[in-house]
């Protein structure tokens, strides 16, 4: 075991289980984070601010869904290379990260997984190259890690569904064009449902104040009595 490799801290050998296009994607988002990101982390950290600027490079180096396959806009990746690229982000700060992880593994995939095939085309391109950002709506002011206390619920209208209820602690709720959203029917059975912004009754007010992600956008999802059409289902 040489001692070079101590020197660059792979205690582990970790790198001894990659690939080299693995290795080349993490170090070239380490490189983007190192100029991009840490210089002026710091900065928006203190002023408890989202550094919007940053959502054109984090599409641009794959932080978006690297995984979802090309046909939908993203880039066919393994999950280590997507976990690599979390990695590298996390280092320099973890309200960034947030931001993409949410996007990519609570937005992009279950649209991805569960949504029809009208969903998958008319999201997934957009949410990859950031011109369209997501939320994830499960946790409520009181249920956190026991979701099926949940209150939120949708009431099938025949062409729509009647969604109310509220949502908290939500990355990515102030800017968001979407929100994947959780809610109990009728049978209170738990259903996922996508609220685009613009959308009747949908506010998203803005959480202050936090002690921690503080360069995050953390905020609440209010639904009073909002409309959501019904899309065709997969075939
Ligand atoms: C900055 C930030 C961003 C977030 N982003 C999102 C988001 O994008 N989308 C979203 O849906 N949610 C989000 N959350 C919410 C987060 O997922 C919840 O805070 C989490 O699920 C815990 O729920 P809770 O805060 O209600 O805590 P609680 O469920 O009340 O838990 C409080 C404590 O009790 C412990 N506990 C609870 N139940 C048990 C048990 N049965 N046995 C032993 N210990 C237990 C927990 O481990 C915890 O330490 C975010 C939270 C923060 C702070």
């Amino acid at each position: 075991m040489s001692k070079d490799r101590f020197q660059g801290h792979d205690y582990y050998l970790l790198d001894d289980l990659l690939t080299d296009e693995q290795k080349l994607i993490r170090d070239s988002v380490r490189a983007w984070v190192k100029q991009e990101v840490s210089p002026i982390i710091e900065g928006y950290a203190q002023r408890a601010e989202f550094p919007k600027h940053l959502l054109k490079g984090l599409a641009d180096i794959g932080a978006f869904g690297p995984y979802i396959p090309t046909k939908y806009g993203g880039q066919g990746l393994d999950q280590i290379t997507y976990g690599l690229i979390m990695q590298e982000i996390e280092r320099g700060d973890s309200g960034i990260r947030s931001t993409a992880s949410v996007q990519s593994s609570l937005v992009m995939y279950p649209i991805y997984k569960y949504g029809s095939e009208e969903q998958r085309m008319k999201y997934l391109p957009k949410l990859a190259t950031g011109e369209m950002m997501g939320c994830f709506g499960l946790t409520e002011p009181d249920s956190g890690s026991d979701p099926s206390s949940m209150i939120t619920n949708i009431k099938d209208k025949g062409d729509h569904y009647l969604l109310n209820g509220a949502k908290m602690w939500i990355s990515n709720a102030p800017f968001a064009d979407i929100a994947v959203v959780w809610a109990k029917n009728e049978e209170g059975k738990i259903k996922g449902i996508i609220v685009e912004r613009g959308m009747e009754g949908f506010t998203t007010p803005e959480t202050h104040d936090k002690w921690s992600l503080r360069a995050s956008a953390t905020g609440e999802l209010v639904f009073d009595n909002v409309k959501v059409p019904k899309r065709k289902s997969s075939s």
